[in-house]
């Protein structure tokens, strides 16, 4: 907003079109030594992209995951561009509910359930 950080090109990585959109994408590489394609002149505020998707990119041109939590509140992170790809996703950001959801959907196919039967292992009374 007015700063000249906000108006140089992010990134310094290539950039390659999206196999599945067609869309560009920037290549950038990790900090481990792989690589990964950024979504292009995109900066969202950190708080606003799940954690583990947060990418701030260093220095040197690498990324790394931003690991502050909460993070700050006005930290920028790249994301993937398979967050944003029309073409992929959703993608599963939160595994156990989507477990609990493919749970629910063949509880839901079942139909309501039978009252449960008494235990077999009641105890002997009288
Ligand atoms: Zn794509």
């Amino acid at each position: 907003m007015g700063s000249a950080e906000g108006a140089r090109r992010i990134g310094h990585g290539q950039t390659f079109n999206c196999i599945y959109c067609g869309l560009p994408q920037e290549r950038i590489r990790t900090l481990d030594d792989d690589w990964r394609m950024m979504e292009p002149d995109m900066e969202p505020l950190a708080h606003t992209v799940p954690a583990d998707h947060r990418w701030i990119v260093l220095s040197d041109g690498r990324a790394a995951l931003y690991g502050v939590a909460p993070p700050d509140m006005f930290q920028r992170c790249r994301i993937e561009h398979a967050l944003a790809c029309p073409k992929q996703g959703p993608l599963d950001l939160w595994p156990w509910l989507t477990a609990m959801r493919e749970e629910n959907g063949r509880k839901a196919e079942r139909g309501p359930e039978p009252p449960s039967e008494p235990d077999e292992g009641l105890p002997e009374v009288g």
